[in-house]
């Protein structure tokens, strides 16, 4: 039996990132996926092919701002949404390829199939033909990550009522792309298609979309998608979602018992996501599993059982990419006996819409909830120069400080660029600045980034410069 130091269930962010580690570290490694590529939810149906999706369209999307930069278009621009997506899957595998590249560089054994725990210490690996293979970990990571969920009255066809693995993948630019759920995934999914001709409709239960992030990015980009077409019903809570030949039809309930009805042609169900240990026998190894479906973990990712840890989206903790990640690297280091740390409050959250919307630290709203005093700093992008020569104008950064201390708390920001800008702030934040500590750095000019020094300015005795 191939015996392992270190074996990884699960081939994610959070897996592929801890075998690395794990080899690094000089473990003698095996990593069990059961698809065919690597690279987990992430790489194959999330992060990556939904960004590449993003950017086409944003392309396509540019070409209406053309005329007043003095570019005129004489022919006829058309979408081939084919080759759109013929590009995002080129982009998805040369990317998933990166990881088989590196864990062959690392020397770490992939396996692959559906990986089930025999004991505490033994992994039984099926495979495609039919055959299973056991191995011995002396330890073991669960990195089996997440899946869709769903509302239990909504039957998923996955061709006119779709998750976002389908929207991916669309043969034709729908017509009414009805959206449940006006979170993350959602709302970036839901502006591909609206700048692709699609009118787009978004239900969301709650009183506003993306409601995990401060309000005020929520007010604005609510604000900037109404301008370029997107429909919203928040607080509107769904009833049934029902396939009628190639249309779908949508009820949902407003705040005040009325029914509204929505006839669309694909409906997205995008309500969040479902940790995943499906076929993972945790109850063979004795690992405990919550009710809510997560695998339980104390501050050092170790599970009910002390050899075994788990990490990324199938444990408590926003299900984000770079999140797994850290915890993938510090699960290694643990096991070789470091002392790592994860600051929780500065993992940041983006949603790549355009405008960019990113966020660390805390809300205003966590701040009032927690009787925190702060003083606040906001700067609009309309009046950088980088923005107006751009053309970018919409959006804003928020700076919350310590009323007395003056650390800074939370930075929200929504505009051009941001999803790269928040790392100077989860940067800052990482060596506790003070707003006045930003302020007095030096950005370059004309950038975005200026935003974030006058920001930082504003929060500081109100002294922003350019307003
Ligand atoms: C459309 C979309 C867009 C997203 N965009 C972003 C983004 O821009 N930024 C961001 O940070 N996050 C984004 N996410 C979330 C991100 O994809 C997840 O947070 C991340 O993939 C979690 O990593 P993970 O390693 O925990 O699990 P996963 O990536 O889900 O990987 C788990 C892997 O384990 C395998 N597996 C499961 N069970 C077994 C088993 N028993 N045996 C063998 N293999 C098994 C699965 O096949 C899978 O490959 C997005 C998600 C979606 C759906």
């Amino acid at each position: 039996m191939n015996s392992f130091d270190v074996v990884i269930i699960g081939s994610g962010p959070g897996g592929y990132v801890a075998a690395i580690r794990c080899a690094q570290l000089g473990f003698k490694t095996a990593i069990i996926e059961k698809y065919s590529t690597l690279g987990g939810t992430c790489l194959n149906v999330g992060c990556i092919p939904s960004k590449a999706l993003l950017a086409s369209s944003h392309h396509y999307s540019d070409i209406s701002h053309f005329a007043e930069h003095g570019i005129e278009v004489t022919g006829e621009v058309k979408v081939n949404l084919e080759k759109m997506i013929a590009r995002k899957q080129a982009v998805v595998d040369q990317t998933c390829s990166g990881v088989k590249f590196l864990m062959d560089k690392n020397k770490i054994t992939v396996l692959e199939g559906l990986g089930s725990f025999v004991d505490a210490t033994h992994v039984a690996v099926a495979k495609a033909d039919g055959t299973s293979e056991t191995i011995e970990g002396k330890n073991i990571i669960i990195a089996t990550g997440s899946k869709p969920s769903n509302l239990p009255f909504i039957k998923l066809d996955k061709e006119r009522i779709i998750t976002s693995t389908e929207a991916l993948k669309l043969k034709e630019v729908p017509k009414h792309l009805i959206i449940i759920g006006g979170g993350v995934i959602g709302i970036e999914l839901g502006q591909v298609y609206l700048r692709l001709g699609a009118q787009v409709s978004v239900v969301e239960y709650l009183d506003r979309i993306i409601p995990g992030m401060d309000a005020s990015l929520s007010k604005e980009l609510t604000k900037v998608l109404k301008k370029q077409g997107m429909k919203f019903y928040v607080s509107h809570k769904v009833k049934s979602v029902e396939r009628t030949g190639d249309g779908v039809v949508v009820q949902a309930e407003n705040a005040k018992g009325e029914t509204i009805t929505l006839q669309g042609d694909y409906s997205l169900v995008s309500v969040g996501r479902r940790p995943y240990t499906d076929g993972l026998n945790a109850d063979k190894a004795g690992i405990k599993i919550t009710d809510r479906g997560m695998v339980e973990v104390n501050d050092h990712l170790q599970t009910s059982v002390s050899n075994i840890y788990a990490i990324g989206d199938v444990v408590r903790g926003a299900m984000l990419a770079h999140k797994a990640e850290e915890e993938g690297t510090m699960v290694a280091e643990i096991l070789a006996g470091q002392k790592p740390h994860i600051d929780y409050n500065l993992i940041p959250g983006v949603v790549y819409t355009w405008p960019e919307v990113a966020a660390v630290g805390q809300t205003e709203e966590q701040l009032k909830a927690a009787g925190v005093e702060y003083k606040a700093g906001s700067f609009p992008f309309k009046a950088l120069g980088r923005a107006r020569a751009g053309g970018d104008l919409d959006g804003f950064v928020k700076i919350l400080a310590d009323a007395k201390t003056d650390e800074v708390l939370g930075v929200h920001m929504i505009g051009a660029r941001c999803a790269d800008l928040i790392a100077e702030a989860v940067t800052a934040m990482e060596f506790k600045a003070s707003a006045e500590d930003i302020s007095r750095i030096s950005h370059a000019h004309p950038t975005f980034a200026e935003a974030i020094k006058e920001a930082a300015l504003a929060a500081t005795d109100n002294r922003a410069l350019h307003v």
